[in-house]
């Protein structure tokens, strides 16, 4: 008897996969977690029935949401990620010997013992002396937060749950006050597709704040619709300006970095300032 699951990513579609194992499947405090060993993508990971991220796709989400940032910053030494329990952005973070500090503000600490255990290809840096851990709403923990951080990437869930704040315009102003006078922030803002309207409102927040919005895209087979956006913010340096640090990666290159900022016109037309 075959096993599948299914995300419906909307009332409408879904995505389904074969199934070998369910790994796990528990109640956190937080959400429902679950990491299955899937045929065609190797393990994921999936929370409140959606996927985050698989063994076998996750290297392009967490190479372009951290490599864009860590490549426009000159000098990027204290990171800050909020989310990102399964460890794949940190992962990406340390490849630079500029970095002193990464630390990770998670809410679940389920979702990071979970990827440990279950996920350790992505979960690797999380044993990095560089890296710590911090078990908290990352709301909550950017109130007190001012001049820290040179690069400050937001790898939330969708807007649902604990995650809804992450996308307001009030925390976007404590990222800026928690960044260095010349530092940025890049956040994953969904799909072009099915989050439209979420898009436009994140970078007319983003634009009002910071004096530099960029929008760039990338393909993930697992997300809804395969096509994914990221929103960045900077004081000072052009996100799109790639410093060509020599790193390792496996979707992420210097051409990458520049053309993925290229927008069709159905996604140029969320970000345009409006007069
Ligand atoms: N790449 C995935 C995506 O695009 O949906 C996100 C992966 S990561 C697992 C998302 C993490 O954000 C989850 O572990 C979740 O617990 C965490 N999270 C949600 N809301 C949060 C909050 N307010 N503060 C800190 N972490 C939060």
């Amino acid at each position: 008897m075959e096993l599948w699951y299914t995300e419906k990513q909307t009332p409408y579609l879904g995505i389904t996969c074969l199934i070998q194992e369910t790994l796990c499947h528990f109640k956190t405090p937080y959400q429902d977690l679950a990491v299955l060993d899937t045929r065609q993508f190797g393990r994921m990971l999936v929370l409140d029935g959606m996927v985050m991220t698989t063994e076998k796709d996750e290297f392009v989400y967490h190479e372009m949401l951290a490599h864009v940032a860590m490549q426009a910053h000159p000098c990027p030494q204290h990171v800050l990620v909020i989310g990102g329990g399964d460890g794949g952005v940190i992962r990406e973070v340390i490849k630079y010997d500029t970095v002193e500090t990464a630390t990770l503000v998670e809410i679940d600490a389920a979702v990071v013992e979970a990827a440990k255990k279950y996920l350790p290809t992505i979960a690797s840096g999380f044993s990095d002396p560089r890296v710590k851990v911090v078990i908290e709403d990352g709301i909550k923990y950017l109130q007190q937060a001012r001049g820290q951080y040179d690069v400050i990437l937001i790898d939330s869930t969708e807007p649902v749950g604990p995650a809804v704040g992450l996308f307001s315009a009030e925390f976007y102003h404590s990222v800026y006050r928690a960044l260095k006078k010349d530092g940025l922030m890049v956040a994953q803002t969904e799909s072009p597709f099915f989050n439209r309207d979420l898009i436009a409102g994140v970078n007319r927040h983003l634009q009002r704040i910071f004096p530099l919005t960029k929008l760039y895209l990338a393909s993930i087979p697992t997300y809804p619709s395969g096509l994914w956006s990221f929103t960045a913010a900077s004081k000072c340096y052009d996100p799109q300006a790639c410093r060509e640090k020599p790193v390792e990666t496996k979707y992420y290159n210097f051409s990458v970095h520049h053309s993925s900022f290229s927008l069709p016109n159905f996604v140029r037309e969320l970000v345009e300032q409006k007069p």
